[in-house]
This record gives C-alpha cells, sequence and structure tokens, in this order.
C-alpha cells in the first residue's frame, strides 16, 4: 500500500487541490453553497478530475469531502446527503487511488461553527469522528485537515485522525492579517501540529505563491517534520496578500472572490517558480488550492524534478509553425514570426 511517509522519504510529494472551483467552473457545482454534490450527481465529473491531476503528477486522490461535512450540509438544507455523499466521495477517489498506486487520502476542514470554549467543540469533533470513521472505513492511507484558522478546530481534527490510527497532513488557512484566530503565528500552529502528532504541516489556500512564501520560511524554521505548502493560483501581493482581499481594478475596484478571479490567474511557470523556492526552503509536500487547473499541477510536479505521464505533452515551442526552430519550418514563415 502507498505510504506518504515511505514516499517523502524518497522525494518531494505534490498533491493536487482545488476541487470545488474547478467543478465550479466546469458547471457541476454552485458557487457560494459550495457543498460538492457533484459527488453524487456526476461522479464521472468528479473521476475524470481525479484523473487529470494524477496523470499531470499528484501522488495524492484526494476524496472531494472539503464541505461535505454536517454543518455545511445543514445551512444548505441537505444533512440528508451527509453520509452517501461521503461514502461517494471516498468510493470514487479511491477508485482513482488504487488504479493508479497514488495516494489515498480522506479529507476534513474549518467547520465554520468552531468557537474555542463553547458547546461548538463537542459539534465540531463529533463531525470530524463520522467523517474519519468512514474514510478509514474505505482504506483511506492518510486524512487531509485542511483550512483551519483556528489552531483548536485544526486540533481537534488531528486528534480524532491520530485515534482512527492515520497519518494527518494538517495545514492552515491564513488571513489578511497573517494570523490564526486563536494562537497567532502560524508557525507556531504548526509547531503545535507536529507536537500533537501531524506527520506534515503547512499551510493550504486563501494566499497565492508570492504572499505564502515568506509565511513557509517561518514554518519552516519553526518545525521539524515535512511542511506543506498548497497556495491559490492567483497574483496577490503585499497589499492584497489574499484571494478575499484581490480587487479588480478593470471592474472598478470590485471584489474578485470568487468567481471574477480569472484576470489575477497566475501561469504555470509562476507556480513552477513557487514549487522551486519551496523545495529550495526545504518543502516537500507541494500542491496548488483553489482554482488549480491540471497545467499548474504539471509545473509543480517537474519543478519537483519527475516526469508524469502529461510530461509527454508539456511544451517545446522550437516546433512551432512560425516561433519554432525545428528542421522543416519554413524560413520564410520564421521571417513572418517577427510580424505576429
Ligand atoms: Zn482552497
Amino acid at each position: 500500500m502507498p505510504d506518504l511517509s515511505a514516499m517523502l522519504e524518497r522525494g518531494p510529494v505534490v498533491c493536487a487541490e482545488g476541487y470545488l472551483f474547478e467543478c465550479e467552473r466546469r458547471g457541476y457545482l454552485q458557487a457560494g453553497a459550495f457543498v460538492p454534490e457533484v459527488v453524487l450527481d456526476h461522479p464521472d465529473v468528479v473521476e475524470e478530475l481525479h484523473r487529470e491531476f494524477v496523470h499531470a503528477g499528484s501522488d495524492v486522490v484526494e476524496a472531494f469531502t472539503y464541505y461535505g461535512h454536517r454543518q455545511k450540509l445543514r445551512v444548505v438544507g441537505k444533512e440528508d446527503i451527509l453520509e452517501p455523499l461521503n461514502r461517494q466521495a471516498l468510493s470514487v477517489a479511491a477508485g482513482v487511488a488504487r488504479q493508479t498506486g497514488t495516494l489515498l487520502a480522506g479529507n476534513v476542514c474549518n467547520t465554520n461553527v468552531y468557537e474555542p470554549g463553547s458547546p461548538t467543540v463537542l459539534e465540531v469533533r463529533a463531525a470530524f469522528e463520522e467523517q474519519v470513521a468512514w474514510a478509514a472505513e474505505a482504506g483511506a492511507d492518510m486524512i487531509i485537515a485542511e483550512t483551519f484558522s483556528w489552531l483548536g478546530e485544526a486540533l481537534l481534527a488531528l486528534e480524532v485522525i491520530r485515534a482512527a490510527g492515520l497519518p494527518a497532513v494538517v495545514t492552515f488557512a491564513v488571513h489578511r492579517d497573517g494570523t490564526l484566530r486563536d494562537v497567532g503565528r502560524p508557525e507556531d500552529a504548526c509547531r503545535q501540529a507536529e507536537q500533537a502528532g501531524a506527520s506534515v504541516v503547512g499551510l493550504n489556500c486563501i494566499r497565492g505563491p508570492r504572499t505564502m512564501l515568506p509565511l513557509l520560511e517561518r514554518v519552516r524554521a519553526a518545525v521539524s517534520c515535512e511542511v506543506a505548502a498548497l497556495p491559490v493560483p492567483y497574483r496577490t501581493t503585499e497589499a492584497e496578500p489574499t484571494m478575499q482581499a484581490l480587487r479588480d481594478p478593470a471592474r472598478g475596484g470590485a471584489q474578485a472572490f470568487p468567481t471574477s478571479l480569472d484576470p489575477f490567474t497566475c501561469t504555470r511557470g509562476e507556480l513552477g517558480e513557487f514549487a522551486a523556492a519551496a523545495l529550495a526552503l526545504g518543502v516537500r509536500y507541494l500542491g496548488v488550492c483553489c482554482g488549480a487547473a491540471p497545467h499548474h499541477i504539471r509545473a509543480v510536479a517537474e519543478a519537483a524534478g519527475k516526469v508524469p505521464p502529461a510530461s509527454r505533452y508539456s511544451p517545446d515551442m522550437s516546433r512551432h509553425s512560425f516561433l519554432g526552430t525545428a528542421p522543416g519550418i519554413a524560413p520564410s514563415y520564421q521571417d513572418y514570426a517577427a510580424r505576429l
């Protein structure tokens, strides 16, 4: 069976995320609600996306249960589909993972009801317990606990995952002010998650490559375990450090999140450069979150020295009809290229 620690000993591990945004763009999931009903309505779409991400270099197939927890389904009036949704998501992901020899990851995430020291803590723990139990039954190799802005909530998830005997990847979402809601510094949260038994700790979502990288350096220095980095593929800046903060000058300064982020999308090259910079810091669990498409994942995988099946089709502009240099390209067309 694939094993996360063994894979990380051999080299960097790539994990594609971003299923919510990609299914939304393809027209199978509603922005706003952001509930992964697509796993029940169109499992073929989710299976195909898993396959595309593996083809592009993902070593992990993450079951699409992000926001598929009791609290979120209750908000949209669909608590009754909780168990079938989770079981189906795990079954679809397991099928692809087992066929491709990749890691099958269960997934739990921010519940958006957690308040420290309140009765919500018990409710949140129960939600993690049911989701982790379904993932364990489905044979998950690991659980990704992600997008937490509370350390306390992440530690609850981690405790449940460790009780199930599974390796945990715990990642935090760092919003505009650069802190988490309880502990403050993300590196302190990562250190505590490591001490509580996480196999990998780090950051995911919210921040683009440019504004995640400086935080990763601090996380890397604070922990001994492997570090995860899964930015969103958007051109965030010092002034607008998160995808929620981005404002589009072409639309009168309107907020771009979540469905008008297109003009801020990073190129594949920018994701490759990010991956190389993160690797240079010692970050070895790499991926892309909301907004990720297969070409971004391939760029990350190639920066990590991998040659996924999709690399067969990686660009080779020497073969281009005008811009190329390959034998057989007419010199008159190469000259014409200067006028394009
Ligand atoms: Zn995300």
